[in-house]
């Protein structure tokens, strides 16, 4: 292994603990070197956050580290193995293009996955060439950012190098490595993998793994600790998926290796924010039957958590059909949970603090008149946060007025002040989402002419979604009408 001499200033502090799973959990394997990394996007305060100096991360040598060209002391790179229902078939699959350098240990103890994204061939690359193009690189880079500004749990984009080489898609692309940081990177696939092809102790090795790592409050004595494990992802998928809804996120590729454990959304390659609310809302170019559509997104969380709970069931009773009883038990609150997550959401997007049995009926018809004269979901919300009504383009219909007279009514029933929802509203509405002619702006200014500006502008405005300022105001704007439907792909 090389010893990287920028190491100490940088700040790495690794811990390798992944290692400790069975060894078919995992490949051991370094990333592959590349011509000519250059660094073009860094992100300071997640690099202080980790413990990492910003300054020492721009040097030459560190560079050589997020390039994959050295690797840092107390690293132990690896791929790992995992499978995934992929449009619902399964498939057995891994890291096929990233490598997980190790674990970061942050200044006040937290760990942190660092993983290079398009570092090259793994034992799991089958035909691809194990690397990235920028512009999908930067792509996630950009929406992560959104997300976690707009208080979603996802994983989290360091940094950002170009390679110097070519990657052949369609066309010749530059290619790039994403620095990326998770909580874990444990996905609901790592559970299939481990329950398809390993013995019962070797998920059980991997269940307890997860435990200590991300639920260190189920006791080791717990009555049943698996399906405590089964009952925390379910709550935390819930919460995440409902928050998704919330502000009109797509996943676009809710493959079960692409569900994590911790509750993070992972995998930025297909999707976008919906603008005109329609449930049917699909991005990606390979979702022609529009599984993974905005209205389809809790449906689907729960299909993949029954294969979450599937993969747990030996370890959830010695008797099967015990196990199986129990974990139907548990994915039938699942719905429930999102649900409530969901209802509050909206409440606070609605400026309500209390709740009446009327709440989702009122949710509902908003959201169907919105549905019928296409309204702008972002900016739906946020006009009736500022009470401009005409920026609904709603105003002229009859069932929006009639109702948000009882929306008024509404709030005339709660004992808080207009002013009190008001600061509500403004707190749940973001006044920009990352749209997407935006998002392809920056990409194309930054891969086309190497210009990093606008991305840099783009994310500032997206660090913080709530601010509500004025030169939000641009980024809220729509696209100028298209004949072509926006599409994603998913960037391999
Ligand atoms: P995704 O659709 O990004 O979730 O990827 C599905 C699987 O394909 C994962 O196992 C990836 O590691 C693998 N994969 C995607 N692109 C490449 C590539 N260019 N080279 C090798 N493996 C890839
Ligand atoms: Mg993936």
């Amino acid at each position: 292994m090389t010893e990287n001499k920028g190491t100490l200033e940088v700040g790495w502090s690794f811990d390798t603990r992944y290692t400790d799973l069975p060894s078919m959990m995992f490949s051991n394997v370094e990333p592959e070197p590349v011509e000519a990394p250059k660094l073009v996007i860094l992100n300071d305060s997640l690099a202080q956050s980790l413990g990492l100096d910003p300054v020492a991360l721009q040097h030459q040598n560190s560079i050589a580290v997020l390039a994959g060209n050295e690797v840092p002391k107390g690293a132990a790179p690896l791929a790992q193995a995992y499978a995934g229902h992929q449009f619902g078939h399964f498939t057995m699959l891994g890291d096929g293009r990233a490598i997980l350098l190790g674990e970061q240990i942050t200044p006040n103890g937290e760990r942190f996955d660092i993983q290079l994204k398009g570092s090259g061939r793994t034992p799991y690359s089958r035909q691809g060439d194990g690397r990235a193009a920028l512009g999908p690189m930067l792509r996630e880079y950009i929406i992560s950012e959104a997300m976690h500004a707009l208080g979603i749990p996802t994983t989290r984009s360091l940094a950002v190098v170009t390679t110097g080489e070519s990657v052949f898609r369609e066309t010749v692309l530059p290619g790039a490595i994403l620095t990326r940081v998770a909580a874990s990177h444990i996905r609901v696939g790592t559970f299939q993998f481990a329950a398809n092809a390993g013995s019962e102790e070797e998920l059980k090795a991997l269940a307890d793994y997860t435990l200590a790592r991300h639920f260190p409050e189920v006791e080791a004595d717990c009555e049943n600790r698996y399906l405590a494990l089964l009952q925390e992802v379910i709550k935390r998928q819930a919460e995440l998926i409902a928050k998704w809804q919330l502000v009109g996120f797509i996943h676009g590729v809710m493959n079960t290796d692409n569900m994590t454990i911790s509750g993070e959304t992972i995998d930025y390659g297909p999707c976008a924010f919906m603008d005109v609310y329609d449930p049917e809302t699909v991005f990606s170019s390979i979702d022609t039957r529009g599984r993974y559509a905005y209205g389809n997104q809790p449906r689907i969380g729960a299909w993949n958590l029954a294969r979450f709970a599937e993969a747990l069931l030996p370890l959830l009773a010695d008797d099967q059909d015990e196990a199986i009883k129990l974990a139907e038990a548990e994915i039938s609150n699942y719905a429930e949970q999102f649900e409530h997550h969901w209802l509050n959401g909206m409440r606070a997007k609605l400026g309500l603090f209390n709740e009446e049995s009327e709440d989702l009926s009122l949710i509902k018809d908003l959201l169907e008149v919105m549905h019928k004269h296409k309204a702008d979901f972002t900016n739906t919300f946020r006009a009736l946060t500022f009470d401009e009504q005409e920026e609904t383009g709603l105003h002229d219909k009859l069932e929006f007025t009639e109702w948000h007279e009882r929306w008024q009514a509404r709030l005339g029933r709660q004992e808080q002040t207009k002013d009190d929802s008001h600061n509500l509203m403004k707190m749940s509405n973001p006044a920009v989402i990352p749209r997407n002619h935006r998002v392809e702006e920056a990409l194309e200014a930054a891969v086309e002419q190497g210009d990093y500006q606008v991305m840099e502008r783009l994310l500032k405005v997206l660090t913080n979604p709530f601010a509500h300022s004025p030169e939000q105001k641009a980024y809220a704007k729509l696209p100028a009408p298209c004949a072509n439907p926006y599409r994603t792909y998913c960037g391999t």
